[in-house]
């Protein structure tokens, strides 16, 4: 099914479509049956997959997930970035159901299909940067991040690859070895894989520097100690998602692109998190001005089917030999197909102003609280991706002491009260705030409420 356009939205299940979206808790959260299905999975799933809140859901839309219990819960998280033109969106819904029928796999270096193509087109179009553009599409966003620097390496002929203090890239060898924090990563997991250097970033709000100053400072690190000869790339996510929304300074980021184009090495954005229109725009770097050679896309390429991508310049892209790129299930027909719909729904719904509408009042209130509250150290992100970084008492305008403690408290009040809420932060101390793009002022204003009535029991 090529004709991916012409969209229908009845085919969306009755018991989706009945899900009133508004906040509902009907039972302590967790409920009984939650408690039931987590002993039940005690004895079965590795201890070593976290759960953030053990409730089990049941099902889902736009912003409201409903759990086996029957509370509706009002979900700041999105599955982490995933689900940002909301759940079982129509159109994603109809496209995959479509597509799952008409053609499950083939593989695409075996017998290619057209939905491939589709995405890649869409990829070329939207990310930044005027010129050629090559994709090759995989499973997982550490899957992109290992593909990026593949390719970079074979494009340079190096092999070191520079990863920005707070970084976070993923859970595979590679990419264990790529992340700011080893804790709990990569944590008894090693031997991890060489040649990665970790090197200083920009974080305004603790290090007080400007972009250029930051540059210098990442680049004087670069030069001398991580050696411009070997390098291969240096990857960075335009706002470090993990770490804690941690958005540089202005001018950074060009710097450095310009510094990698004078160097040879190949400058790669990580946009899994920050990208497809969550900040507003299609991608986090048209904020900050910089186009990057490559750019990796996952979490919310598909509407929550697992897809992920690199792109980036023709010339590097194809430095790959035939064969070299690729995976059974990369740039799967019913993922292509959702992620084609997903690009359908931000143009038609206007999802970038959505964005904008839901980070502007979301910002708004958490400025309001923080005007109150003097353990809020800064409200920051762009469109909406948005956090809070909580500090120790009367420590914000001094020492910034991370308070972990107070995210924790906030995170289980909103949860008691049907609202997920996400930490972030290499110290644990951020609250994030990653909303579907579809949640309306009424669901904002909902949570800011619960989340005020959390900070007044501190
Ligand atoms: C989630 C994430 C990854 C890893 O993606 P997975 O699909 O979980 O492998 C990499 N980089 C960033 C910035 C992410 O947020």
């Amino acid at each position: 099914m090529t004709d991916t356009m012409q969209t229908s939205t009845d085919v969306t299940t009755a018991a989706v479509a009945s899900i009133a979206l508004k906040r509902k808790v009907v039972t302590a959260i967790p409920g009984p049956a939650s408690q039931a299905l987590h002993a039940r999975r005690a004895k079965v799933v590795s201890t070593g997959v976290a759960t953030t809140l053990p409730i089990y859901i049941d099902r889902a839309h736009g912003s409201i997930l409903v759990d086996v219990d029957g509370n509706q819960i009002l979900d700041f998280g999105a599955g982490i970035g995933v689900t940002t033109v909301g759940h079982t969106a129509d159109r994603v819904v109809a496209a995959a159901q479509r597509q799952l029928a008409d053609l499950t796999h083939t593989l695409f270096t075996i017998t290619p299909y057209p939905e491939y193509v589709q995405v890649a087109e869409l990829l070329a179009q939207h990310t930044p940067g005027a010129w050629e553009k090559h994709s090759v599409l995989v499973n997982s966003g550490a899957e992109a991040v290992e593909n990026g620097v593949k390719i970079a390496r074979k494009f340079t002929g190096r092999r070191a690859v520079a990863v920005l203090d707070h970084a976070y890239h993923g859970r595979t060898n590679l990419t264990m070895a790529m992340n700011f924090r080893a804790h709990p990563y990569a944590t008894g997991f090693g031997p991890l894989a060489g040649d990665v250097y970790h090197v200083p970033n920009s974080y305004p709000y603790r290090d007080g520097l400007s972009g250029a100053e930051a540059a210098t400072r990442t680049i004087d690190y670069l030069e001398k100690i991580v050696g411009v000869a070997d390098l291969a790339c240096l990857v960075i996510e335009p706002i470090q998602g993990e770490c804690g929304f941690i958005v540089p300074a202005d001018g950074y980021l060009p710097t450095l692109q310009q510094w990698c184009t004078d160097t040879g090495v190949v400058m790669i954005a990580d946009e899994i998190q920050s990208g497809i229109a969550r900040t507003g725009r299609y991608f986090a770097s048209e904020h900050f001005n910089w186009e990057p050679d490559l750019v990796l896309t996952a979490k919310a390429i598909a509407g929550g089917l697992p897809l992920a991508a690199v792109t980036g310049r023709a010339e590097i892209m194809d430095a790959a030999q035939s064969g070299g790129l690729g995976g059974t299930f990369g740039g799967n027909p019913v993922a292509c197909a959702a992620a084609v719909a997903v690009f359908d729904t931000i143009a038609a719904d206007n999802l970038l102003a959505e964005a904008d509408r839901i980070g502007a009042r979301l910002t708004a209130g958490l400025r309001d609280l923080a005007s109150r509250s003097d353990i809020i150290g800064e409200v920051r992100g762009r469109g909406a991706m948005v956090a809070a970084e909580l500090v120790q008492p009367g420590t914000g305008a001094t020492t910034k002491e991370p308070n972990a403690a107070a995210v924790s408290k906030l995170i289980a009040h909103a949860a008691s009260h049907g609202v997920l809420l996400l930490s972030a932060g290499t110290w644990g101390n951020v609250l994030r705030f990653l909303p579907s793009l579809v949640m309306s002022n009424e669901l904002v204003d909902d949570g800011l409420e619960v989340l005020r009535d959390g900070f007044a029991t501190l």
